[in-house]
C-alpha cells in the first residue's frame, strides 16, 4: 500500500495568501527538496516526528476533522506536497467526493510532479523563491514552468528578507506577467525571529509594491498571520 511521511493533519485557520482567514484541515508533509534560509518549518528538514501513513487512514482523518469544524477545504502543505503527488493522486478523489476543495501548498519548482496532479486540485499556493531571499540557487526556469502548468488555479506568493534584492523582485514579477497579468501575487515580509532573518525595510516594501503592482493587476502585501495571533 502506497504511503507518505505525514507530520501532522491538524484543522486551523489559514494564515497566508489567497485563503487568509478560511477554516481548513491541513495535511503537513515531512521533507523537503529545497533548504531555504528563513524556512520556519522543522517538518521541511525531518528533523520532526512523522509517520508513514497510507492515503485510506489519512482521508480518515481528514474527514473527521472537516465534518466536526465544518472547513471547507484541505491545504495540503509541507515540507514539499508534491515529493508526494502518488499519494494525492490517491488521497484526492475521497477529499472531493467529501465536498472539500483540495488546495496545494507547495515551493513553486517540481513542474513535472504537478502537471502529474493538476486536475485533482482546487487551489495552487505556489511561490517563488528569490535567491537573495532563500540564500539558495536560482529557479527561475522551474518556477515558470511550473506556473505554466495551471495558471487559472495558480496565486504567487514572495518572501522578502532584509537580504531580498529588487533585481530578483524584478524577475519573479516579469514571470508573473509574461504569464498571467491579473494574477494573485502576494508580497509577504519575512517573520523576524530572534537571530535570524528579519523583513525588509520600509522603503524597500514600498519600492517593491510599486514595481510589482505596476505590471500586476492584483498585487498584495500580507505577512504571515500565524506568528502574530500566537497560534499554529
Ligand atoms: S520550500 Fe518551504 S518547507 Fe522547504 S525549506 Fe523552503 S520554506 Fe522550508
Amino acid at each position: 500500500m502506497l504511503k507518505a511521511p505525514v507530520s501532522e493533519i491538524f484543522c486551523s485557520v489559514q494564515g497566508e495568501g489567497l485563503y487568509c482567514g478560511q477554516k481548513q484541515v491541513f495535511l503537513r508533509f515531512a521533507g523537503c527538496n529545497l533548504s531555504c534560509k528563513f524556512c520556519d518549518e522543522p517538518a521541511a528538514r525531518g528533523g520532526d516526528a512523522f509517520m508513514e501513513m497510507s492515503g485510506a487512514q489519512a482521508a480518515m482523518d481528514i474527514l473527521r476533522l472537516a465534518g466536526k469544524n465544518r472547513a471547507a477545504a484541505v491545504s495540503l502543505t509541507g515540507g514539499e506536497p508534491l515529493l508526494n503527488w502518488k499519494f494525492i493522486k490517491c488521497l484526492a478523489p475521497g477529499v472531493k467526493k467529501a465536498g472539500l476543495a483540495l488546495h496545494l501548498e507547495t515551493n513553486g519548482v517540481l513542474y513535472r510532479e504537478l502537471e502529474r496532479i493538476k486536475g485533482e486540485v482546487a487551489v495552487i499556493a505556489a511561490d517563488i523563491k528569490l535567491p537573495s531571499s532563500t540564500g539558495g540557487k536560482a529557479f527561475w526556469y522551474e518556477h515558470a514552468r511550473f506556473f505554466a502548468v495551471a495558471p487559472e488555479k495558480t496565486f504567487l506568493k514572495v518572501v522578502l528578507t532584509d537580504s531580498t534584492s529588487l533585481a530578483d523582485l524584478k524577475k519573479a514579477v516579469a514571470l508573473a506577467a509574461a504569464i498571467r497579468p491579473d494574477v494573485p501575487f502576494f508580497l509577504q515580509p519575512a517573520t523576524p525571529r530572534p537571530g535570524g532573518v528579519r523583513p525588509p525595510k520600509g522603503i524597500f516594501m514600498k519600492k517593491a509594491c510599486c514595481w510589482a503592482a505596476a505590471r500586476l493587476s492584483r498585487v498584495k502585501v500580507l505577512p504571515q498571520q500565524h506568528p502574530i495571533w500566537g497560534v499554529k
